[in-house]
């Protein structure tokens, strides 16, 4: 009939995600009380993936995921819904995560609601939602629509959004990439402060290392699925092990700017394109781009190994395996 390959091509796309999910292999990944850990990679490279499994909007992939020392296993009815509180996601665009027809005292009074019957005095609660994220005073913004704030202001409602639930752990895809330049840093810094004082877990997916070096305490770094390399955002990005993190680094115009509306790879594939996740290179998914390739990189999966004398920063490459060089 008329309508079945349209149908053919839903279902043709939502195995394709299927795959593309199932392709973000050995997460492996601990949120902690009070941490921000920053998952850098381009964009296709699954970490936003990784923030929907941690949500639990896509089932768990191989790893294993955890909010603290607690592993993220799928979680069901009454026990998913306690989790689903625990962790609350920030998208990039708030624009689209606000809906257009309802004020910021709609947006946050549901979120309360939801997550929270307690009966409390709600003006009370919304007033502080919006003094947490300084928009202040909160009578000037409860009856804005999205559309007239600025995209720093409608982010800010967005994260009190996430906050009406009181979690434990705030997912953030790109927070500020949509963002303009001149205001990122105060909605990083904002989160850096909600993370201190409501003693929050922070995932902060971005495409640009150098905001991870200044916003996170650790730092992994995802290419085509997979993690290849992760330790102290410090050690990370000062001494990058994996020719992929060199990479970015080195493609990264400034290392000190404080951006993310450009992804220095993807204007300029010089090195190649990144990978489907459907049909990922065998061995090192990053062999067909990598300037250190051997021989043994386009069938043997590398192993995690650990960087020099940092303890905690790995990388799996196979530069680093010193006992197999001597082989
Ligand atoms: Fe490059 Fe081989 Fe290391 Fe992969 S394992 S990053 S191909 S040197
Ligand atoms: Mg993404």
């Amino acid at each position: 009939t008329k309508h079945f390959p349209v149908r053919r091509k839903v279902r043709d796309l939502f195995t394709r995600k299927h795959d593309a999910v199932h392709a973000v292999d050995d997460v492996h990944l601990t949120l902690r009380r009070g941490k921000v850990v920053a998952l850098v990679g381009e964009s296709g490279s699954g970490k936003s993936t990784v923030a929907r499994v941690l949500a639990q909007l896509y089932p768990r992939t191989g790893g294993d995921i955890q909010l603290h020392g607690e592993s993220t296993r799928v979680k069901a009815g009454r026990q998913f819904r306690g989790y689903a509180s625990r962790v609350q996601m920030i998208f990039q665009d708030p624009f689209a995560s606000l809906n257009p027809v309802h004020t910021v005292r709609y947006h946050l009074a549901r979120a309360l609601r939801i997550h929270h019957n307690d009966g409390g005095d709600l003006e009370a609660a919304l007033a502080e939602l919006l003094t947490r994220v300084s928009l202040t005073p909160p009578e000037r913004y409860l009856d804005k629509f999205p559309h007239e704030l600025s995209g720093g202001q409608r982010q800010r409602v967005a994260i009190a959004r996430a906050l009406g639930a009181r979690p434990e752990a705030l997912l953030a895809d790109e927070p500020v990439s949509m963002l303009d330049v001149s205001i990122r840093l105060g909605v990083l810094n904002l989160l850096r402060d909600l993370k201190e004082r409501l003693n929050l877990a922070i995932l902060y997916i971005t495409h640009d290392i150098a905001s991870a070096r200044y916003f996170a305490d650790e730092t992994l770094v995802m290419y085509a699925g997979r993690m290849v390399e992760g330790g102290d955002s410090e050690s990370v990005t000062q001494t990058p092990a994996h020719p992929y993190t060199r990479l970015l680094i080195d493609s990264a115009p400034d290392p000190d700017r404080l951006t993310g509306d450009t992804d220095p790879l993807e204007e300029d594939r010089g090195n190649g394109e990144p990978p489907s996740l459907i049909h990922p290179p065998t061995g090192c998914r990053f062999h067909p781009r990598c300037p250190a390739v051997m021989p043994r990189c386009s069938t043997d999966l590398p192993v995690r190994l650990e960087i020099g004398d940092k303890p905690g920063h790995w990388a799996a490459c196979w530069l680093y395996d010193t006992a197999g060089a001597e082989k």
